[in-house]
Order: structure tokens, then sequence, then C-alpha cells
């Protein structure tokens, strides 16, 4: 098949790494065909139509657009969730945030995620925990209509309410509090790869100038919306955990941990108030 050894090598010479796979997959996004279909019909010349649907991806994909916003998906927790230019692309390191919010819910548990995004998070705990009452915040109308959009391919009810933070849920008090806050420090944002830096949303990934504004924000305020022995735990960047663990202790919070992603980095930071 021509058009894939041009594509591959069109992707390559743009400095997309994956080159050949995501050939392959923007090929099976055209074709409707999956992998081994592509090479069982590897002979097979492609429709015009087929063609003007290759170029149109291949050309997006060479500015590094995300392979995800043109597909439109992402898998996570073996889930697959929409995503759009409005949501942060789920990324696997993540995944750890989910696992450690499980261990400590409890059945009826209220849970709530603030920046909520794509809906990723809430909907995978909402999918394993369902008696939990899962609720999720975020500033962007677009972000909560993805999440709502995900919520509903795989079944689950997650409360959505748009606001910055915990303001839309005052008076309200939660068992386990998760979020995944923007923590890329602002100088460091010109140096991300061109797929996060011009394509993902900056409102979920500038954390201000040290990366840390949002724990500063979220992690006192979250408080007053714990129950009586409630867990918060956060997201945190590359080397944050130890900046982060002593603003969980400020604020007054016990049995602080920390866990980490499945290359060993630190990702969780938590803590139960008292
Ligand atoms: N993990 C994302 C990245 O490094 C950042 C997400 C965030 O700021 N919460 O691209």
């Amino acid at each position: 098949m021509k058009v894939l050894t041009w594509t591959k090598g069109y992707l390559a010479e743009k400095g997309v790494e994956n080159a050949r796979l995501e050939a392959e997959w923007l090929l099976c996004a055209a074709t409707g065909l999956d992998r081994v279909g592509l090479y069982v019909n590897f002979e097979k010349p492609l429709s015009e139509a087929e063609l003007a649907e290759v170029r149109g991806m291949v050309v997006r994909r060479a500015r590094r657009e995300p392979l995800q916003y043109i597909l439109g998906t992402q898998e996570f927790m073996g889930l697959e969730f929409a995503v759009s230019p409005a949501v942060l692309i789920p990324r696997h390191d993540t995944e750890v945030l989910v696992e450690e919010g499980l261990k400590r819910a409890k059945g009826g548990s209220r849970i709530l995620d603030i920046g909520v995004g794509s809906g990723c998070i809430a909907v995978a705990l909402a999918k394993q925990l369902p008696d939990a009452e899962v609720s999720g915040g975020d500033e962007s109308a677009e972000a909560l209509a993805v999440a709502e959009k995900n919520a509903v391919r795989h079944g689950v009810t997650v409360r959505l309410r748009q606001g910055s933070l915990l303001a839309p849920f005052l008076g309200e008090r939660f068992d386990l509090i998760v979020s995944n806050p923007p923590y890329i420090p602002t100088a460091d944002l010109a140096g991300l790869q061109p797929e996060v830096r011009d394509f993902e949303p900056r409102g979920a990934l500038d954390g201000g100038a040290d990366g840390l504004d949002f724990y500063r924000a979220i992690i006192p305020a979250a408080v007053d919306h714990l129950t009586g022995d409630g867990w918060l735990l956060v997201e945190v960047g590359i080397g944050q955990a130890d900046e982060v663990r002593p603003l969980f202790a400020m604020a007054g919070f016990t049995e602080i941990f920390t866990a980490r992603d499945p290359a060993g980095i630190d990702r969780v930071v938590g803590g139960r108030v008292s």
C-alpha cells in the first residue's frame, strides 16, 4: 500500500515519533478496517473518498495535532473516552490516581473530581463503584459536555457542575475528593512537545510560576468539603510530591501518603482529614 509508506515517511519527516504505527491507525480510521484488515487488503487501492479522508488526517497530524484529537478517542482504565481539544487527553499516569481512590472509597461514597475535564477519572470511578455518588466540576462548559458524553457512553451518572474548583459545591461534603489539576510551571510550557504545547488546553496544564498554584488553592479549601475521615488525593508532576506533602500537613491532613506510577515516579499525594 503506497499510501501507508508515504504516510509513514511524511509523518516521520515532520517529527512524529511512532510514524509507522500512527500511519496504520490513521489508515484504519479512514478505511474503517482494523490493522489485520489493513494488511489483508494491503494491495487493494483506496477509494477517492478514503484517500481524501486519509489526506485530511495526515495533514492535521503532520502539524502535530495529537492523534487522539484526530481520532476523537483515548483509552483510560480499559475504557474508551471521547476527547476533543477542550479537554486534556487522558494519560495512563493518571490511572494510579483512580486506583488509589478505589482503595479508599467505601460503598455509597460521595466522590468529587475537581477539574473533571474529559470525565475519565470520574467515569472510571463511577464504573467501578456502582453505589457511589460521583460529582465533577470544571470551569469549562465545553469540557463538561465531553464529560457528560463519556458518562452516557459508559452508562454511569456523574453530577456535573460548572465553576472554579470547589465553588460549585458550596456547603457540600464528600468522602473522597480527587483532582489532576494543572501543574506545569508556566515557564516550562514553551518547552513541551508541540502536541501538548500547541493543542491541549492551556487551562488544564498551566500551574502558575512554580506549578503549585492549584495545590495551594485546593488542599486548604478541601478541608471544609470532606466528611469526618474523608480523603483528598491529587496527582502531581515529576518532583512535586516533596513540595505538595507539606501543603497537606499545613492544612491539617493526617495519614499523608505518596503513590508511584508504573514508571516509579511519585504521582499521587493524598491525606485524610481527622
Ligand atoms: N501530565 C500532563 C503532561 O505532562 C500534565 C497534566 C497536568 O498538568 N495536570 O503533559
